[in-house]
């Protein structure tokens, strides 16, 4: 019986997206935990998406106006082209003045107007086309414009979007349909409504599942991209990404915000000892022992070899030392002889050094931490 629970559960596993690790499953439900570098790239790809999807509209909603023009009567036609020359205007309007911010509500504004565009033409095409009485062909084309809820439903998969984020978009637009069909109650064809509804909820299920794959490889090129393999904390590159964001949002803020530079003592010692496989488990150990005691805003970032810059948003001085010393009393672990491995550490922030630019912060906390090796290592450097 366990054996057959167990079985079934790893079954089931194996139908996860094997390029997370189980402790990233959690990103794919909603966007609470994502990384800050995360949010930003995801925010930037929705929003270069959505512009990419008003390119096209902007082109094929005037060009439509050809097939429009075939079977139309000239009177809707014209009525027709002028509402989509609106639509086009519209879209080329979101291309040419929506650039990506890295803001995740600029990119859910920007879903919400790409969206919004097509439904009002949705909307006014549909009781333009009420108004006329069609036949063959035209009745044909005219029925066209009732798939539009279907198109946008299918668009969202373009998008790597959670579960929630896909939940909310989709049950918006069900209930737009469901409005849809309420507005006209009285004419309502019931069975067909039925069908479509259905048609358009088996939609949903089938891009939420293409949304949240979409989401679990961005997950997991991200995490390639701005992480060191070999200790897992963020590289270098992506570090300076992530303090120039956390700069930003401390002079929006007027908030604090420490960084420190931390260099392992006498390291090259480990390396010429006990040869370099011996050192990278060592920085591995170190990294280790420095993520355990630190808050989860906090961002630990390998800078060099065996250098790490740690960046504290909304932690003053004080705080920043208290955290520190906290740090160096949990260790950084042993080096391979058995002793305790040590760090130097410079540390400043921004208000107390009243630093102009982030370079300025981090030649602060380099100057400390130079002075923390020249007074004996094993320290915070002083502040002064
Ligand atoms: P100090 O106390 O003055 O900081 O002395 P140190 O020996 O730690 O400083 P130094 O900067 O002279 O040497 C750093 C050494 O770190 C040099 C290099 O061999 C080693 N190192 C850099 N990157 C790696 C790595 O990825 N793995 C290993 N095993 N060693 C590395
Ligand atoms: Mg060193
Ligand atoms: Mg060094």
């Amino acid at each position: 019986m366990l054996s057959l629970l167990d079985l079934l559960r790893n079954r089931l596993a194996s139908l996860l997206p094997s390029e997370l690790k189980t402790t990233e499953l959690h990103r794919l439900l909603s966007p609470h935990h994502h990384a800050l570098l995360l949010t930003q790239r995801r925010a930037t790809m929705i929003v270069n998406r959505v512009r990419l999807f008003a390119f096209l509209f902007a082109v094929l909603t005037p060009a439509w106006s050809i097939v429009d023009w075939m079977v139309f009567p000239f009177e809707l036609w014209l009525h027709l082209a002028l509402q989509r020359l609106l639509v086009c205007l519209a879209f080329a309007g979101v291309l040419l003045f929506y650039r990506p911010s890295g803001q995740l509500f600029d990119a859910y504004r920007a879903i919400g107007i790409l969206f919004a565009i097509p439904t009002v033409f949705y909307i006014t095409s549909h009781y333009l086309l009420g108004s006329y009485q069609l036949t063959q062909f035209s009745a044909a084309v005219g029925a066209g414009y009732a798939f539009l809820p279907f198109v946008l439903m299918a668009g969202l998969a373009i998008f790597p979007l959670t579960f929630v984020e896909n939940l909310i978009l989709a049950l918006v637009l069900l209930m737009a349909q469901a409005l849809a069909g309420y507005l006209s109650w009285t004419t309502l064809n019931w069975p067909s409504f039925a069908g479509a509804f259905w048609l358009l909820m088996l939609i949903a299920g089938v891009t939420g599942l293409a949304c949240m794959s979409q989401l679990a490889f961005m997950i997991a090129l991200v995490r390639q991209a701005i992480r060191d393999p070999l200790t897992g904390v963020f590289s270098r590159g992506s570090g300076e990404e992530i303090l120039r964001l956390q700069w930003d949002a401390s002079e929006r803020h007027n908030s604090a915000l420490s960084v420190a530079f931390i260099d392992l003592d006498h390291f090259k010692r480990i390396n010429d000892t006990f040869g370099h496989d011996a050192g990278d488990r060592v920085l591995v150990q170190a990294s280790r022992n420095m993520l355990d005691s630190l808050r989860s805003s906090d961002s630990l970032v390998r800078w060099g070899g065996e250098e790490f810059l740690l960046i504290m948003p909304d932690t003053d001085m004080t705080q920043a030392r208290r955290a520190l010393e906290r740090l160096m009393q949990h260790g950084w672990g042993s080096r391979p002889d058995g002793s305790r491995l040590t760090a130097s550490i410079g540390l400043a922030e921004r208000c107390y050094d009243r630093s102009a630019s982030p370079r300025d912060l981090l030649e602060a906390a380099d100057r400390r931490m130079y002075q923390a090796k020249q007074a004996g290592r094993d320290r915070l450097g002083l502040i002064s």
